[in-house]
């Protein structure tokens, strides 16, 4: 059975033939699914009840179910935990901002990448989750926070490695910037990626893959720091990185975003930031610099630099004439980064609290 979700507009124009029935099919169908965002075939009230049942017989429509979710009252974001049909789960972050909504979506459940700071990747790379589970993590959060605070922007920066679930990804992408579809726009959408070359490659010479903006998990400023902190740096070593990350076709509106987790005695000294500074040398406007402080988790190795020693980092990227910001985690007192929220779930399975 097919699931409406998993096609891009092209594709369920193509389905809908398939079956007989005439173009107009797919916008309406895309009108209801990603508008309005009903859940179910029977809210779609100008389509006769016929088609609504040889819809439901012939297709799916959903993919999440709520499991539970936490509300921070810090600064209102919502993290929600879904669960997929096979059991596995997944989480999604709601970061409402002054002038626009954020969502923080997942790819994979865990990750192969191995950075040894991340608790996606603890129990290593489960699987990549199908384009349908990635559409279905904006709508039903959209649906769950209300149409009225619309969700604008769209970071790919959830568990999961984007790039290495290249073609659900780009599926998802083609439906969330399509203006029969989801219609957002490309310049609010960003792809995070630890960095695989080949992979960011691809993506800038696919014609077919919607130009959003990259962000790349940079990390560390040497080589060998950033080999330490992700091992998938042995093969694709920061010079070549940062020479392709040079060389990329970058619309202006676009700027690379290079993000930095900053560790306390790893990667957070002055040095460092001297070190960062020089390696984006003259290549300033084409970047700008998001550090993350380090978001413990029981049993992490490592621990988050004091307030002042993050600012001072800021600070000598600014003498450079570097944009540089932090992004303190949402949501402190619910449960810090992307992953970790399923751990922690999992963790205490009994005292989820079911919706
Ligand atoms: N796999 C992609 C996207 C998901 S990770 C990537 O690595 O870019 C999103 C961001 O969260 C990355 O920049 C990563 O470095 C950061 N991150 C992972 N674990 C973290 C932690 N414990 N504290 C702070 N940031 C973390
Ligand atoms: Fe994977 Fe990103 Fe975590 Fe690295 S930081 S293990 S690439 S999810």
């Amino acid at each position: 059975m097919i699931n409406i979700k998993d096609l891009n507009f092209k594709e369920l124009e193509n389905w809908v033939k398939s079956v007989g029935l005439p173009k107009f099919r797919a916008k309406q169908l895309s009108k209801w699914i990603y508008n309005k965002k009903v859940s179910s075939y029977d809210k779609m009230t100008d389509i006769s009840k016929d088609l609504r049942k040889f819809l439901k017989e012939n297709t799916k429509l959903n993919n999440l179910e709520l499991l539970s979710y936490e509300k921070s009252n810090i600064d209102g974001s919502i993290k929600f935990l879904w669960k997929l049909e096979d059991g596995n789960t997944i989480e999604t972050v709601f970061i409402p901002e002054r002038n626009h909504n954020t969502l923080c979506i997942s790819t994979q459940v865990g990750c192969a990448v191995g950075c040894k700071f991340c608790f996606t990747t603890k129990d290593g790379l489960i699987r990549n989750l199908t384009t349908a589970e990635i559409v279905d993590q904006y709508i039903q959060s959209q649906r769950f926070v209300g149409l009225d605070n619309r969700i604008s922007n769209i970071v790919f920066m959830g568990m999961g490695e984007p790039l290495a679930n290249y073609d659900n990804v780009k599926k998802a992408v083609q439906i969330f910037t399509d203006e029969r579809m989801a219609g957002l726009s490309n310049r609010k959408i960003t792809i995070s990626s630890s960095g695989i070359l080949a992979q960011i490659k691809r993506m800038y010479s696919d014609k077919e893959f919607p130009q959003v903006r990259l962000a790349i998990s940079l990390n560390a400023s040497d080589q060998k720091t950033r080999e330490f902190l992700m091992p998938i740096s042995e093969t694709n070593r920061l010079e070549n990185l940062m020479a392709l990350l040079n060389s990329l076709p970058v619309k202006t509106g676009y700027r690379i975003m290079l993000e930095y987790v900053l560790i306390k005695g790893v990667n957070d000294s002055p040095k460092d930031a001297h070190r960062l500074a020089k390696l984006i040398g003259g290549n300033k406007k084409r970047y700008k610099v998001n550090l993350i402080p380090f978001n413990p988790y029981p049993s992490s190795p490592f621990e988050r630099p004091e307030k002042e020693r993050v600012e001072k980092f800021q600070k000598i990227l600014w003498q450079y004439n570097i944009g540089a910001f932090i992004r303190w985690s949402k949501g402190q007192d619910i449960s810090a980064a992307c992953g970790q929220l399923r751990k922690k779930e999992l963790e205490r399975a009994n005292l989820i609290k079911l919706l």
